[in-house]
């Protein structure tokens, strides 16, 4: 039975069409994915359903649910409609939530307001709420204020309020896009688990996630339908250009490797780091070694609080750490970087994750460029630039004038004017879409296949990784649990929180039957558990574990902190599951 129609949809703005003529239903129980890139509309969408677009939006079409229309309903109505009926997760929880109300109050005052509980009942209700979405402890999580809680702890409390009235549609705007890949995962299950009573609007830039969960998908281009069908039909046979462009820019396991790198000289050497914030009584590495070579890309990945960018900021002299050593070409370097030599100091440069803040808003292209040389008119901007793929149109724009990936584009530039030996990409490519992103990492390796540069990559994502590193270092809680090649750690994983990274990447494919088995999140760095950091959620873990730190060792080409390596191998030399 048709629970939402939307139909004729357009949403206008002085000089833009955001949405253009759009029109699909859903129903009751249905998942449906609504897929495209940024700015195809699918937000603008979400908000015309729940009447949140600005004063200036122009809307025409009609929104019906259960046959109302949503559009020509009195305002007291729309909004009883629109809070029982419709409920939207956000990317962003603190967006939604109070940040001065505690949680579990926040979700009590809803069930109040629309006088679905008595006084009495609203606390219980709620705790009862807490549990069903995941949340440990709820007693406790319900007296918790939202900067008190995790990321994934936030977006799950975020549904418990989204699913407080029982409404019969779930509009989950890229609800899992700012978390940790194995709470991706975990959020993504808990979505589907509550499928049975609530349809599901999926709005999400990643093929994975849809392949995974959505029995529908609907793709977007310009505001405008471009295609719509089963997920698994679209998969299989895409009728649009655009929609399998989309899908083949999805980042999956199993890509291509990367040209091996010319010569094996090791140019940085990082020598059992410590990384200590004293003011957070935190330490955010414990003893990290890191061996780059020339002309190779060593990723570094883990979760948030796994201290892979406090071990590059050390590396670059951004932080002084305390203790360790970093050699650059065989050379002591000084920890702070005002002590190092103008001359070292540009042999490395870095890339950041936030394409256009990154940028100086107030320069042009051109000086952004030059800066780091003294001079936009040298000639090496305009090659400089060239390389990068941005004609000389762009030399005057401003940064707001720029995409996500020309901006980004602009900031390889700048960094790789002064001709560094080290490129650090800091989670580089994580906030662009997938063609782009594509894109930016084809250019790195191109680079880098030119100019021998060598590449510390960071990344949350290890899909993204795969087709570009030659070594991966996968980091948790400060510590690194495993090196090994790429090809090696991608086929034979040797550590179990390798393993669960692994498996926690959405695969595009429909029939996918990938099981994610890794539960909880990373614990607080201020107070890591004893024994073996992973061992909470670790599924091997013995009593030993609990006390006993694994040392990293040396063993089958790679490097791994496992007590229970040996054992947890099948036959075809991958940590079991
Ligand atoms: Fe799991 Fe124990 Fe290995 Fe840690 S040492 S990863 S808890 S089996």
């Amino acid at each position: 039975m048709t629970l939402l129609e939307v139909d004729t949809l357009s949403v206008r703005y002085p000089g833009v069409t955001a949405v253009d003529g759009l029109t699909f239903a859903i129903d009751r129980g249905e998942s449906l994915g609504l897929v495209g890139e940024s700015g195809s509309g699918k937000t603008q969408t979400a908000m015309a359903i729940m009447g949140l677009l600005p004063a200036d939006a122009e809307v025409s079409g009609d929104i019906r649910v259960d046959g109302r229309s949503l559009l020509s309903l009195a305002e007291a109505e729309l909004n009883r409609v629109r809070a029982l009926e419709i409920s939207m997760v956000f990317q962003d929880p603190m967006q939604a939530l109070n940040p001065f109300v505690r949680v579990g109050d926040q979700i009590a005052r809803i069930l109040l307001e629309h006088r679905l509980v008595t006084e009495d009942e609203a606390m219980p209700r709620v705790v009862d709420m807490l549990d069903r979405v995941g949340l440990p402890d709820p007693e406790r999580q319900y007296r918790a204020y939202p900067h008190q809680l995790s990321g994934g702890m936030r977006q799950r409390a975020m549904i418990a309020a989204a699913l407080a009235t029982d409404p019969a549609l779930l509009i989950a705007d890229e609800p899992t896009t700012a978390l940790d890949v194995t709470v991706q995962a975990q959020i993504l299950d808990l979505l589907e688990e509550l499928r049975d009573e609530t349809a599901l609007l999926l709005i999400t830039h990643d093929l994975g996630v849809v392949a995974g969960h959505c029995e529908r998908m609907l793709v977007l281009d310009k505001g405008a339908r471009l295609e719509e069908g089963p997920t698994r039909s679209l998969f299989v046979s895409p009728g649009h250009p655009h929609t399998k462009t989309l899908i083949d820019a999805a980042p999956r396991l199993g890509s291509a490797q990367p040209p091996s790198p010319r010569t094996s000289e090791t140019i940085l050497a990082a020598d059992r780091v410590d990384v200590i914030y004293p003011e957070d009584r935190l330490q955010a590495v414990h003893s990290a070694d890191l061996v780059l070579k020339a002309g190779e890309t060593l990723a570094l990945v883990g979760e948030s609080g796994s201290g892979k960018s406090s071990l590059v900021r050390a590396i670059l002299g951004l932080v002084t750490p305390a203790g360790g050593d970093i050699e650059f070409n065989g050379a002591a370097l000084p920890p702070d970087v005002r002590q190092r030599k103008p001359a070292d100091r540009k042999r490395m440069s870095m890339v950041f994750q936030d394409p256009v803040g990154s940028l100086n808003p107030q320069m042009r292209v051109k000086d952004i460029v030059g800066e780091p040389i003294g001079s936009a008119k040298h000639a090496s901007v305009s090659a400089t630039l060239t390389r990068v793929g941005l004609d000389d149109s762009f030399r005057d724009r401003f940064p707001h004038q720029l995409s996500g990936g020309q901006a980004q584009r602009v900031a390889i530039a700048r960094a790789i004017i002064t001709q560094p030996e080290v490129l650090v990409c800091d989670e580089a490519v994580a906030a662009l879409d997938g063609t782009v992103r594509q894109q930016i990492v084809n250019l790195l390796m191109s680079i880098q296949q030119d100019t021998g540069l060598a590449i510390i990559f960071i990344a949350h994502d290890l899909a993204i990784v795969e087709g570009l590193s030659h070594q991966v270092m996968v980091m948790y809680l400060g510590r690194p649990v495993e090196i090994a090649s790429a090809r090696d750690l991608f086929s034979r994983p040797g550590h179990p929180y390798t393993r669960a990274l692994i498996d926690a990447v959405p695969e595009p494919d429909p029939l996918s039957d990938k099981y994610s088995f890794v539960r909880g999140e990373t614990p607080s760095p201020i107070a890591p558990p004893l024994g073996c950091a992973f061992h909470p959620r670790c599924p091997h873990a013995i009593a030993r574990c609990r006390v006993e730190l694994p040392k990293p060792r040396e063993v089958d080409n790679r490097m791994v902190a496992c007590h229970r390596y040996e054992e947890l191998r099948d036959e075809s030399g991958s940590v079991t599951n």
